[in-house]
């Protein structure tokens, strides 16, 4: 099939993933646009995810499938994927520690083979993250939470993405920083990168995305416009703390 412009990014359909013999993911379905960001919320435990780590393939199909750009992406490795521009910010950041903030930009180009580009982009990085910029040569490992994450935004982007998948990116931060990374995942929007972002902080994944999926023990129980699942009483009662 050929890709037309109202081919999806990314479309998920009837996905279900076990571990071992528990559904974590139960027939899921749900599709990113080009140029769209979306919002995976849902609380702790919920499948969010789960979910990323099927479509990276980290994580096996039990049933369903994920196409990417209307193209299945079963038996393809996660460095194919990665090629066709689906790049993923795990939980936890997963910096390289004992390399420093150039060496991890430059892994995140580890597949691209345009070195005046590379350089370009990592002056992009160090224009959205000035404060990597200040600490270009210092190890990964000695920086704080907030500036890992930066660091693992910057070599996520360092690959070129067409799709973003961004994990939890406010997770244990500082409110200063979460506005920063807010700040910077709004700038990648506004550039046309599409995002799936996974989030417990429903508030500000509504605030910032397009259109929103509701995930709850493993299903999609809602979704629609952001807007208006934000003002949804359901999800304001269960996700919004009203
Ligand atoms: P969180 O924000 O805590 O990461 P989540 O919505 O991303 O929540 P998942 O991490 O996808 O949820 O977890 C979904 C379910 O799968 C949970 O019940 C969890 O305990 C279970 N689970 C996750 N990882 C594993 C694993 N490696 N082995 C067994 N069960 C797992």
């Amino acid at each position: 099939m050929s890709q037309t412009s109202t081919t999806p990014l990314l479309k998920a359909t009837g996905i279900k993933v076990a571990y071992g013999g528990i559904l974590a993911v139960k027939r899921v379905s749900f599709e990113v646009r080009p140029g769209e960001l979306v919002s995976l919320i849902g609380a702790n435990g919920a499948g969010k995810t789960t979910t990323l780590k099927a479509i990276t393939g980290l994580q096996p199909l039990a049933d369903g499938e994920i196409a990417l750009m209307g193209k299945t992406t079963r038996g393809q490795g996660a460095w194919d994927l990665v090629k066709q521009g689906l790049v993923m910010v795990p939980e936890g950041r997963g910096t390289f520690t004992r390399m420093t903030i150039v060496e991890n930009l430059q892994m995140g180009a580890f597949l691209r083979n345009d070195p005046r580009g590379v350089q370009d982009d990592i002056e992009k990085v160090f224009g959205l993250f000035p404060r990597l910029k200040e600490r270009r040569h210092q190890l990964a490992g000695t920086m704080s939470g907030g500036e890992q994450q930066m660091l693992a935004m910057g070599r996520a982007l360092m690959a070129r993405p067409r799709l973003l998948l961004l994990d939890e990116p406010s997770m244990g931060l500082s409110p200063i920083m979460v506005d920063k990374i807010f700040e910077v995942v709004a700038d990648i929007h506004r550039q046309g990168t599409a995002i799936l972002l996974v989030e417990q902080n429903a508030m500000r994944a509504l605030s910032l995305a397009d259109r929103a999926y509701v995930m709850d023990s493993g299903e999609i129980t809602m979704s629609g416009p952001a807007k208006a699942l934000a003002e949804d009483p359901k999800v304001k009662a269960a996700y919004l703390g009203e």
